[in-house]
């Protein structure tokens, strides 16, 4: 399977993961975490589907892009000859019911109807398709991929794809030959391009001065200490061992996604991490890293477009 654009987290779900050890949510913003998370599962569910696919298939996934002032998200998309096809991802779990154009959960509670959501998609993706002058049919599938999904009065529907239909799509889809042209390649190049910022949806509470400081660990969010007479943190929950190259490099990264505009410097970082791991060692891990910009009091680092993957943790 080529995979163009891979899946990653949202910019949104890492923001509420760099928070969520470093302070209390309003019930609010957990909820919205939580929706976050399970969404977040339910592409990466789907991501392991695909994977069956051949590998001369070029899937792309996470695109948001903008047409006309107006912004629209797609969870995954393959490319076939003349032909898109682009996924919705739901991970709903639960029994719910479509009645008309109005969708319920069992608590007789109202949700948005995801279909609506992917025809507006559709109206943008024609737009879309035309200002870029790109000719290619395209079909939209709302893939529901939690086997604890039930909906009742469904009235068959063909983009409508329910969990025991999957094997089925994707048998379909394995069967379907490529050949890459250059077609093919401007495709993917008009869409790599015109990639725009992922809009923010709730916006969680914090300033600097409120979140708490220190090393968490990225398995279960506790605490982390340094180990006695060793270069190394220690989770206080979990036990999980991290190098202290790695548990900066995740520090680092948490600061630039919560503080984006607050240059990071070597005491910015001492305090971030709450004074626990050395200037020294800071700095040198910087250097690695990270492009050191301007001199003197003005310094400061910048991420090298290269960044070694900082969540990596190094066994005992
Ligand atoms: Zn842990």
């Amino acid at each position: 399977m080529a995979v163009i654009k891979p899946l990653k987290p949202s910019h949104q779900l890492q923001l509420f993961r760099a928070l969520s050890a470093r302070k209390e949510f309003s019930l609010e913003e957990s909820q919205y975490f939580h929706s976050l998370q399970k969404g977040y599962e339910g592409e990466k569910r789907w991501q392991e589907y695909l994977k069956e696919l051949p590998p001369e298939i070029p899937i792309l996934y996470d695109l948001t892009l903008n047409i006309n002032h107006t912004t629209f998200q797609i969870d995954a998309l393959i490319i076939y000859q003349q032909h898109i096809t682009f996924f919705e991802v739901k991970n709903y779990s639960g029994n719910f019911t479509s009645q008309d154009r109005h969708w319920y959960h069992s608590t007789d509670k109202e949700i948005k109807n995801p279909s609506i959501q992917i025809e507006r998609n559709e109206t943008l993706i024609r737009q879309f398709f035309k200002q870029h002058h790109l000719h290619l049919t395209f079909d939209y599938l709302l893939i529901f991929v939690n086997s604890e999904f039930m909906l009742y009065d469904a009235t068959p529907r063909k983009n409508l794809i329910l969990p025991p239909q999957i094997p089925s799509l994707i048998k379909k889809l394995k069967q379907i030959s490529h050949t890459p042209t250059i077609h093919h390649t401007k495709i993917i190049q008009t869409l790599l391009s015109h990639q725009t910022e992922q809009p923010l949806f709730v916006i969680p509470d914090y300033t600097y001065h409120d979140v708490a400081k220190g090393l968490f660990c990225k398995k279960c969010n506790q605490r982390m200490e340094r180990m006695a007479n060793r270069n190394r943190m220690i989770c206080t929950s979990c036990k999980t061992v991290y190098s202290f190259e790695s548990a900066l490099l995740n520090l680092i990264d948490e600061f630039s996604i919560l503080f984006a505009p607050m240059r990071i410097t070597n005491q910015v970082i001492y305090e971030w991490c709450n004074r626990i791991i050395s200037k020294s060692t800071i700095r040198r891990v910087l250097g690695h890293h990270y492009a050191l910009k301007g001199n003197g009091r003005g310094a400061y680092y910048e991420k090298r477009i290269k960044h070694i993957k900082a969540n990596e943790e190094v066994d005992q």
